[in-house]
């Protein structure tokens, strides 16, 4: 809008919304042509911003290209988690047409936490959630829900798993030292007391041990305890490594335990060949989390569970309430509002929809597979220069590495690595010693950004150890 016009009435014209709109699509587009030169990360400016962003809205309408570009350069602040050069912790999204996706689910506003709202929408975003169970080699009649992330998603399958087995509010449930702290969260927020949570240690390759867990099962039960869920994890956040999902399912099963598999991280990779060899054994599952916001490069915001039975998920959650009279269940669509915790819940299907359906599903395959074999080959080269320690190979896209020193040495080495603001990487700490970590799951990381990680590396390695490779 120009600064003469004293008001912007909520209810836009169609030469406003073309107007608006067109600044939004320029700015798009401007700022995806910066990606690749944009810095991973940058805090220079953070500061000074800071004062100027928390002022109050005025009373009067504002000018939209200035508050767009307030946008441009707070959005610039920070660690670019859509860039090419991010490589910490998980990268993913970003993906535009998801955010084109979102622009329309937003204006439309549909309401699909009950199905009878918006069928058709519900549809569509069952017809994702059924197809995901298929994928994953879970039985007709499957279903599930997307949540805001993996944290919600684990809430909602551990209440389930209760729900599922009578006498479990005093149960004991079986995670390793390298899964996810949502679980612990959870069952927390469940009411379950701490000690419940059973942490089995971890083998050598950082695998949940499956021996040490069934032994762990058989003390409990002898104790009086009620074993009732068993958790492993398709891709551990700290080294990205897949549990053995297949002995895991079955110990689950002979002890009738629930079976709850984390692929949060690892979930969107059973799109691929090798990812599907990788989490074989997922099928037996209970439930699947997985992330979209991670390995479907989808916006922060989007999570997955998967159910093998979803009548469990109502039992769980279905409440009622005589204000909702008017609706009832509509046949074979799921009511998201009574599978999970959310009632009123953002339209998350069309961010799942339309990507998965424009771009077709090969396309989000062949990112993957690139993603594989990047990593692959970082971790190959890596491996070969004897300044550093790789002792775990990459199950799927996560590479640990350190210089044969000490932890503040390895310390500084993240330090200078990230102080080029051409990548930025992350650590974690296994068996108390620090490691470097390194992630390769940005669509928009390609070989010309490992290749130029890995010279990094390299330079920041021959200046903390004096030695060239
Ligand atoms: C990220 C992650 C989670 C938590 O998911 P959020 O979407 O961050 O809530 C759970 N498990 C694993 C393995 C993860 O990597």
């Amino acid at each position: 809008m120009t600064t003469d016009e004293r008001t912007l009435p909520l209810e836009l014209d169609r030469s406003a919304v073309v107007r608006l709109g067109g600044h939004v699509v320029d700015f798009l587009a401007d700022w995806v042509d910066e990606q690749g030169s944009a810095p991973a990360s940058d805090y220079a400016q953070a500061e000074r911003l800071a004062e100027g962003l928390r002022r109050p809205p005025a009373d009067d309408p504002g000018d939209f290209a200035a508050l767009l570009e307030t946008f441009r350069q707070a959005a610039g602040q920070g660690v670019n988690t859509a860039g090419p050069g991010y490589l910490a912790y998980f990268p993913a999204g970003g993906l535009v047409t998801a955010a084109l996706a979102e622009l329309l689910a937003q204006a439309a506003n549909r309401y699909t936490g009950v199905a009878q709202m918006a069928p058709a929408l519900v549809a569509m975003e069952h017809g994702v959630l059924t197809w995901l169970c298929d994928r994953f080699g879970l039985p007709a009649g499957a279903g599930g829900l997307a949540t805001t992330g993996g944290s919600v998603a684990t809430l909602s399958a551990l209440l389930a798993a209760r729900h599922s087995r009578p006498g479990s509010e005093d149960g004991t449930v079986y995670v390793s030292e390298h899964t996810h702290y949502c679980v612990a969260k959870a069952a927390r927020i469940a009411g379950l007391p701490a000690e419940r949570i059973r942490t089995v240690p971890a083998t050598a390759s950082l695998r949940m041990d499956v021996r040490a867990t069934a032994e762990l099962i058989a003390a409990d039960r002898a104790a009086g305890l009620r074993p009732f869920l068993l958790v492993g994890t398709a891709g551990t956040t700290s080294s990205g490594t897949v549990d053995p999902l297949p002995e895991l399912g079955e110990l689950a099963r002979r002890e009738g335990l629930w079976f709850h598999v984390d692929a949060a991280y690892g979930g969107g990779f059973q799109l691929t060949e090798r990812g599907r060899a990788q989490l074989a054994g997922i099928e037996a599952a209970d439930s699947i989390v997985l992330d979209p916001h991670k390995s479907l490069f989808l916006p922060y915001g989007t999570g997955v569970l998967l159910v093998r039975d979803p009548a469990v998920l109502h039992a769980a959650h279905a409440a009622d309430g005589r204000y909702l009279q008017d609706l009832s269940p509509t046949d074979d669509l799921p009511d998201f509002g009574h599978l999970g915790v959310e009632l009123t819940r953002e339209f998350r299907g069309l961010r799942l929809w339309l990507p998965l359906h424009l771009h077709g599903v090969r396309a989000f395959e062949r990112e993957l597979d690139e993603k594989l074999d990047l990593t692959a080959s970082l971790y190959r080269q890596l491996v070969q220069d004897p300044r550093f320690e790789l002792p775990w190979p990459p199950d799927l896209t996560v590479v640990l590495f350190r210089i044969r020193g000490t932890d503040a040495q390895n310390r500084r080495l993240l330090a200078e690595i990230n102080s080029t603001q051409r990548v930025f990487l992350s650590s974690t700490t296994i068996d108390g010693r620090f490691f470097l970590r390194l992630c390769v799951l940005s669509f928009r990381t390609h070989a010309d950004r490992v290749d130029e990680a890995l010279g990094i590396i390299r330079s920041a390695a021959a200046l903390m150890t004096g030695q060239n490779p």
